[in-house]
C-alpha cells in the first residue's frame, strides 16, 4: 500500500439505525446514523411505517377536510331547499283544510 494516500480504517465501525439497532461493520467512517435498517423496513416487518419528512400526509389530509366542507355545503343548500319547499306545501294545504272545517 502506498502510504498517506489511504483514509483510516475501522474494523469495528457502529452503524446506528433510528429504530435503536447497531450493526458492528468494517468501514472508513467510524460512526454513521441511518432512519432505516433491515430490522425496522416495512419490506422486511410486513407494518406500515410512515416516513413523512415533507409534511405530504398533513397537507393531503388538510386538502381532504377543505374538500369536505364544500361537498357538506352544497348537501346543506339542497337540503335547505327540500325543507322550504317542504313548508310551502304545508303551508298551501292547510288554509284548504282549514276553511273545509
Ligand atoms: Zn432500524
Amino acid at each position: 500500500m502506498k502510504p498517506e494516500i489511504h483514509p483510516v480504517y475501522f474494523d469495528n465501525a457502529k452503524i446506528t439505525c433510528a429504530c435503536g439497532t447497531v450493526y458492528a461493520i468494517g468501514s472508513t467512517k467510524e460512526t454513521t446514523l441511518v432512519d432505516l435498517c433491515a430490522a425496522c423496513h416495512p419490506f422486511y416487518t410486513g407494518k406500515q411505517k410512515i416516513m413523512d419528512t415533507a409534511r405530504r400526509m398533513e397537507k393531503f389530509a388538510e386538502r381532504s377536510v377543505q374538500k369536505a366542507t364544500v361537498a357538506t355545503g352544497k348537501k346543506v343548500k339542497r337540503e335547505k331547499r327540500a325543507v322550504q319547499k317542504k313548508a310551502k306545501e304545508e303551508n298551501t294545504e292547510k288554509p284548504t283544510k282549514v276553511s273545509g272545517n
